[in-house]
């Protein structure tokens, strides 16, 4: 109450999520942390079945809307800061996509990485689908995409299949997570194939809650606000071994894991962690991922496993 009071907090709707939003196990004994967003106490929870990590409650979405609206609105955001990771996204997208490939870039927001990309590869065919009506609309004034506007729901009565499908930062916002996994591999041609990228920060993450865990007082412990690394707005944590089974689990093969750039930063020492983390990641062959991002890609193989 005392921490509530000093520092202003008002009613908002939230629902709990006790059990595992993608297998419905009960929730396991280990807690990567806790956090306070829009003034609502949030655990970080990991599940012992399946191992992926989610946020325990569920903010108003309505005020979440309100927040996207707010933070990302900014044009800069999208050609500067961006420029970077869409170039190597492009770059990844292209060397999968066969000639005169249709692509689907989901949560594409205005439709930026499809113009990075059609410019590298104009006999590309890309599609944008956004949540957004005013982003999709502004994909379609500016650069004549074809667009799907809706949430998750809208792809699962999507007849089209594509040779890649795009998620570029969007999965950890996506509250209905088992629906993806199920309609991914319908959307996708068999050998098509699907590109994801997503924090990598999960180690980070984990050693920030063990030093908290062994260097703090239980008091100190209970009134966390905030988890190192982590972003309060994503309400998934996904780390490669659930990513990898998951994947597999619905006809997805060749899961490989590799580096990402991260957003432009005007630091000139900001580069240096992400080059070595780069260095790294060529040094052993892709098996280690250490850059704060990640690309996934997988072909997906077995039409037979995504409808059972
Ligand atoms: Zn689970």
């Amino acid at each position: 109450m005392e921490y509530a009071q000093r520092h202003g907090f008002a009613p908002v709707n939230a629902l709990t999520v006790p059990c595992c939003p993608d297998c419905s196990a009960r929730s396991g004994p280990r807690i990567w942390g806790q956090y306070i967003y829009y003034s609502t106490l949030i655990r970080l929870r990991e599940c012992e079945r399946c191992g992926l990590i989610w946020a325990d409650a569920r903010i108003d979405p309505d005020i979440v809307r309100r927040h996207f609206e707010r933070t990302y609105k900014d044009d800069e955001y999208f050609r500067i800061a961006r420029k970077a990771i869409f170039e190597h996204l492009s770059s990844t997208i292209a060397r999968l996509a066969p000639r005169g490939a249709r692509v689907l870039d989901v949560g594409g927001a205005r439709g930026d990485l499809m113009a990075t990309l059609v410019a590298r590869r104009p006999d590309l065919d890309a599609t944008v689908h956004d949540i957004s009506s005013i982003a999709t609309a502004s994909a379609a004034a500016r650069f004549g995409f074809a667009t799907l506007t809706g949430d998750v729901s809208v792809l699962v009565g999507h007849q089209q299949h594509y040779d890649v499908v795009v998620l570029s930062d969007v999965l950890y916002y996506e509250p209905n997570l088992t629906q993806v996994w199920q309609v991914l591999p319908r959307l996708l041609h068999p050998g098509g194939s699907l590109v994801l990228r997503l924090p990598n920060k999960a180690l980070l993450i984990r050693l920030g809650g063990i030093w908290t865990e062994i260097a703090h007082s239980r008091r100190k412990r209970l009134l966390q606000d905030r988890i190192h690394f982590y972003n309060p707005e994503h309400i998934f944590l996904f780390r490669r071994r659930y990513l990898r089974r998951r994947l597999t689990d619905v006809g997805f093969a060749r899961v490989r894991f590799m580096p990402s750039p991260p957003l432009a930063t005007r630091h000139p020492l900001g580069v240096a962690p992400v080059l070595l983390g780069k260095i790294i990641s060529r040094a052993s062959f892709l098996a280690l991922t250490l850059t704060p991002s990640m690309l996934v890609t997988a072909t997906f193989e077995d039409g037979s496993a995504a409808n059972a």
